[in-house]
């Protein structure tokens, strides 16, 4: 096909003119809604704006043979028992455990599996913590469940349990804030929920890049009867008498009689449903929603026939002196996540590829001129490979492809408002699944709060929204689905 045919394409051809659900993008929370849903018997329309489905689950190509992966970092354990239950086997077995986490800074320079035995052993033999102190504290974040006292935050309870020590902090916040932006000053609670799922059994990936476990959720889709449509921008999502009517995708109307939208959430809010279809409380409510923060990645690809020696999987590096989510998220942050994928990250491939991650503010690159937007970016893959060099020595040599993507990068692909990475803040939560309360059949799933983000969480909350829509369709009916 070539590139006029793919533009005036109509995308939308042969769709039905009614569904029971309509599921807005196909990040992970919207695919595993849609399955389920399907599973469950419904007619699922999935509309995603992108050509590819994922959403910030997504890989890109580029000459030389090199493939990236945008977000497969790493998740916890829990992503096996959810890709069984929620899709199949095949998916589930190809999950495999990340064994080498290194962190190195001016503080200290260790290696982990970050599961409990191991964090248990580093905090006793290299922190020198009484072994009371660490159990004390493993079962208390253990013991934490998000409708407890949110007013402790992340800070305090440090502060209680490990007093005036910042390489503790460090050790046990830095990786987290990576994983989902949060800072010392977010509640306890979601650290503690967060942190358990991680220390509970090591960091795990999936065998194969994400390119693979997209292509089997579609297959899955697919012979559930889900109906995709990729290049579908929703425009709208249509109200009548406040209730769900459908969307409007494309220019064309579909109906619906519940929509799920997996889009950021406050854009779902103020820009597909519009202010004046929900209760002024609850737009009150709404505008207190603060937006996460983005990121910068680094993507640098190893020349074919060139190798690396294994330096670890997962290498948190930093300069700074202390943890500090200030620095973290500046625009010349010295602190970084190196994924180091190798063959075997990819059985049958014969290359390695180096991805690197650091957090970032929308503000810091949205309002460059293009030429100071080009500076800045190579300016940071400069300094990521001077970093890198630390690792792989005589790294320029070995590389025959490096890119980077700034905040912007992450809005312009998936829409997210200011390229949040990881959705909203915690209290996005409320707002989220306060939604079918205000309109009946309109439903969120995605990354909100720090909970609900991440390859897992992002998942889970797609089962959530899933069983409530199949109860909202069933007027309150038995639930289909294992809860
Ligand atoms: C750099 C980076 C690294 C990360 N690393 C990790 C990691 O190592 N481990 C981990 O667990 N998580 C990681 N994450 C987070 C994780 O990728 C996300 O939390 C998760 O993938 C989000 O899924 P989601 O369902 O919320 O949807 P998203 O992935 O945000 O997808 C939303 C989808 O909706 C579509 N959409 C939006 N609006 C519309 C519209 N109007 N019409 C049609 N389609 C629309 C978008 O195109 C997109 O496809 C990382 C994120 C980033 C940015």
């Amino acid at each position: 096909m070539n590139n006029s045919d793919l533009m005036n394409r109509d995308w939308l051809k042969d769709t039905k003119s009614e569904y029971d659900v309509i599921v807005i993008g196909s990040g992970l929370a919207g695919l595993t809604c849609a399955n389920m849903l399907a599973r469950g018997g419904h007619s699922v329309l999935l509309l995603e704006q992108h050509h590819n489905l994922g959403g910030l689950a997504t890989w890109f190509k580029r000459k030389g043979g090199h493939i990236f992966d945008i977000s497969l970092h790493g998740f916890p354990v829990g992503m096996i028992k959810t890709c069984r239950k929620y899709w199949n086997a095949e998916i589930a077995d190809s999950i495999v455990q990340l064994k080498g986490i290194r962190l190195d800074n001016p503080q200290f320079s260790l290696t982990t599996t970050y599961d409990s035995d191991d964090f248990k052993r580093v905090m006793q033999e290299h922190f020198k913590i009484p072994r009371e102190t660490i159990d004390n504290f493993v079962s208390t974040l253990k013991g934490m469940n998000f409708y407890d006292d949110q007013t402790m935050t992340t800070r305090e309870l440090f502060e209680k349990f490990f007093p005036g020590r910042h390489d503790i902090v460090r050790m046990i916040m830095e990786p987290i804030t990576y994983a989902n932006g949060s800072t010392l000053d977010d509640p306890a609670i979601t650290y503690g929920i967060v942190f358990s799922n991680f220390l509970n059994k090591g960091v795990y990936t999936f065998r194969g890049g994400t390119d693979k476990i997209i292509g089997m959720m579609r297959a899955e889709l697919l012979k559930n009867g889900v109906d995709i449509r990729t290049k579908c921008l929703v425009e709208k999502i249509s109200i009548e008498d406040k209730r769900i009517a459908g969307v409007v995708a494309n220019g064309r109307m579909i109906k619906g009689k519940a929509v799920v939208s997996n889009g950021n959430l406050l854009s779902t809010i103020h820009k597909l449903v519009g202010d004046e279809n929900f209760s002024e409380s609850f737009i009150e409510e709404a505008k207190k929603v603060r937006l996460n923060n983005s990121s910068c990645q680094v993507y640098i690809g190893i020349k074919k026939g060139e190798r690396i020696d294994y330096i670890g999987d997962l290498l948190f590096t930093s300069e700074a002196e202390k943890f500090d989510s200030q620095e973290l998220c500046s625009k010349n942050t010295t602190s970084r996540t190196f994924s180091i994928y190798y063959p075997q990250t990819r059985p049958g491939s014969d290359m390695f590829s180096v991805v690197a991650s650091t957090n970032a503010n929308y503000e810091d690159w949205a309002f460059l001129s293009e030429e100071e937007y080009r500076a800045a970016k190579e300016n940071l893959i400069q300094r990521t490979l001077d970093a890198l060099e630390k690792y792989i020595p005589e790294i320029r040599d070995k590389v025959d492809h490096v890119e980077a993507a700034t905040p912007k990068t992450f809005q312009r692909y998936t829409l997210h408002l200011s390229g949040a990475s990881f959705g909203t803040k915690f209290e996005g939560l409320k707002a989220s699944m306060g939604l079918p309360k205000e309109i009946a059949g309109l439903f969120h799933t995605g990354s909100v709060g720090i909970i609900m983000s991440g390859w897992l969480g992002a998942a889970n909350y797609g089962v959530i929204v899933a069983n409530d829509v199949d109860k909202f369709l069933s007027a309150g009916g038995p639930l289909k689905f294992p809860s």
